[in-house]
């Protein structure tokens, strides 16, 4: 199964998508976790996007569609992947769909989780206090205010854009994990 998960900055994308790991066996193709990881290891790409993610803003689409095409192209995904985070754009779903092509396979669904804005920086704030290595450089409230803009201004035209092509499914996020995890199931199961 080959899934997209979308939505806005602590809305859940990274804990649902670990559930389909552990529980579907998927991999999770995260591009913030690709581009934390550079950043981690001191990498070209690394130094390129550290400042631009820290104040939250988004990382060129040529840059993320490189990652992701690389992980597509020598993934072999025996159960499928989800990818978590992207496309953030409308360009990167356009190039998304030309890998795909490419790699000659589909998306099976691209689920959007519904979450509104009031309850995110809660989530952040939480999740800053959890983290075992300390919070996220992009997890304080000036940075999350610029990438709910963009998640507004820039996602939202990716959303809008599987919409357009009737393979967007909707699922309230709003709820407790486990809830929004059987939201999702409950999705699935109707493929
Ligand atoms: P995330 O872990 O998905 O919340 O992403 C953290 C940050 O990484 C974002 O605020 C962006 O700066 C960057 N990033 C992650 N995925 C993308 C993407 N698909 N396009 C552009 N920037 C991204």
């Amino acid at each position: 199964m080959r899934l997209i998960l979308l939505g806005p900055p602590g809305g859940g994308k990274g804990v649902q998508s670990q559930r389909l790991v552990d529980e579907r066996g998927l991999v999770q193709l995260s591009t913030g976790d690709m581009l934390r990881a550079a950043i981690e290891q001191g990498t070209e790409i690394g130094e390129q996007v550290k400042d631009i993610m820290a104040r939250g803003d988004l990382v060129s689409d040529d840059i993320v569609v490189g990652l992701v095409a690389n992980r597509i192209f020598e993934g072999d995904f025996a159960n499928g992947f989800v990818l978590d985070g992207f496309p953030r754009t409308l360009g990167q779903a356009e190039a998304l769909d030309e890998v795909l092509e490419l790699r000659k396979i589909g998306i099976d669904a691209v689920i959007a989780l519904n979450v509104d804005d009031s309850i995110l920086l809660d989530r952040i704030k939480k999740r800053a206090s959890e983290l075992a290595n300390g919070p996220r450089a992009d997890d304080n409230a000036e940075a999350l205010k610029k990438r709910l803009e963009v998640y507004h201004s820039q996602t939202r035209p990716a959303i809008a854009y599987y919409a357009d092509k009737g393979v967007l499914r909707t699922v309230d996020g709003m709820a407790d994990i486990d809830t929004v995890a059987a939201n999702i199931a409950a999705v699935l199961e109707t493929l």
